[in-house]
């Protein structure tokens, strides 16, 4: 198994504020038009000026993104001085990036302490395929909730990131992938969607998004505004473990594609397997699937089901998904149990995901099995944990052991 670990280059890094440090300067990543408006009127920018001045940044920061005022050049020197005095565009340091055998990239994002809190650093996760790359965002640092399967859930909750904060996973993977315009051209046109390496989001990394939903909803508004980011909302999926109340509010308001963290088809089991489930019982969550905005053949809702050894990947497990989702427009995404250390699950055999796939799929719903990606780096889905609590050597053997001995698709 070979796993290359790419250093960001030095002088970028010298570059950077020394880890940990705060920054009394605000970040402006993240602020939607009026935000930015009211920054400029804060360093005496006169209001007549302001709305082409928000256009000029706004082109700068997500189009072109840059990350240094200097770079503006069509902003005077004066101005782009009481910008930098007063706030930053910088990006948060690149802790670690590594790259999977297949392609896969993880970063390690770290980002500075918010006022006497400490840095805190989350996990960004890119996945090539032919013709698309997807980009699987983190919303919180750690996570409230539990799930049993998922290497997230035991890491507590540190806290909610900013909208900024999960902006800056979108930009620093564009960066790094060369996926903005070269800087120093001055055409500056947005990147057609045809040439570009970020194609899709997923709100899938760390975190319950819909935990956190006004930072998400500014985020996801920002990366799909038509004269910047401009990420089709088609494109962009927030997964959630079933925060009833928000769900409506996610399709209303900020209009992206669903997925659920399924995982199971009967309550008992589910409150084991997401314990979310509880409080919100599938018969509220499929209620909520069924009233979603904008749901149609069209724009299904995507369920995901993680497979389990003989816990949940029965024949009778899949006719009773069958049935549970009758009449909602749905895809099933079948994901083989990615193995982290300490797991109590085993991933199902290939013979019973393809079992449950075929049955699924002959009721007529689309039921992709997910390829794993980068497991070799834990970055598939459900092992992340970030660098504050990384694997020890030990745990990481064990990791692979586990690998070897159990998953030959990995
Ligand atoms: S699956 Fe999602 S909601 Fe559940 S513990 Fe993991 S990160 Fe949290």
């Amino acid at each position: 198994m070979s796993v290359s670990i790419d250093t960001f280059e030095p002088a970028r890094r010298a570059a950077l504020r020394p880890a940990g440090t705060a920054d009394a300067r605000r970040p402006l990543i993240g602020l939607d038009r009026a935000g930015l408006a009211e920054a400029l009127a804060e360093i005496g920018v006169p209001e007549r000026q302001r709305r082409m001045r928000v256009q000029q940044l706004w082109h700068w920061l997500y189009v072109r993104g840059v990350s240094d005022f200097s770079a503006m050049f069509n902003i005077s020197r004066e101005l782009r001085t009481a910008l930098d005095a007063r706030f930053t565009i910088a990006r948060p340091e690149i802790a670690e990036e590594q790259v999977s055998a297949d392609g896969t990239r993880k970063w390690l994002l770290r980002f500075p302490p918010r006022g006497a809190g400490r840095p805190v650093e989350v996990e960004t996760v890119y996945i090539p395929e032919d013709g698309r790359g997807t980009l699987c965002v983190s919303s919180q640092v750690g996570c409230t909730l539990t799930c049993s399967f998922c290497h997230t859930g035991t890491q507590k909750l540190v806290r909610n990131l900013t909208a900024g904060e999960i902006l800056d996973q979108l930009l620093v993977a564009r960066d790094r992938l060369g996926d903005f315009p070269d800087a120093a051209t001055p055409d500056g046109a947005i990147v057609p969607a045809a040439g570009r390496k970020v194609t899709n989001i997923v709100m899938m990394g760390m975190g319950e998004p819909l935990y956190n939903f006004d930072n998400v909803k500014q985020a996801l508004l920002i990366a799909s505004d038509g004269e910047g980011l401009s990420l089709s909302k088609r494109r962009i999926t927030l997964s959630t473990s079933g925060v009833v109340p928000e769900i409506y509010r996610t399709g209303e308001e900020i209009g992206v594609m669903l997925a659920i963290s399924l995982h199971a088809v009967r309550d008992e089991l589910r409150d084991e397997l997401v314990p979310i489930n509880k409080k919100y019982p599938l018969e509220a969550l499929l209620e909520a699937c069924r009233a979603y905005p904008g749901l149609s053949n069209a724009r299904r809702i995507t369920f995901e089901y993680v497979m389990l050894k003989g816990v949940n990947d029965s024949l009778d497990d899949a006719r009773a998904l069958v049935r549970l989702l009758r009449g909602i427009p749905a895809k099933i995404n079948l994901i083989p149990f990615n193995p982290w250390p300490g797991s109590r699950y085993e991933c199902s055999d290939w013979e019973a995901i393809e079992a449950f796939a075929e049955h699924v799929n002959r009721a007529g719903y689309a039921s992709p099995i997910r390829t794993p990606r980068g497991r070799d780096i834990l970055a598939a889905c459900g092992q992340l944990k970030s660098e504050s609590e990384r694997l020890r050597k030990a745990d990481r053997l064990a990791l692979e052991a586990m690998m070897i001995a159990g998953h030959g698709e990995a």
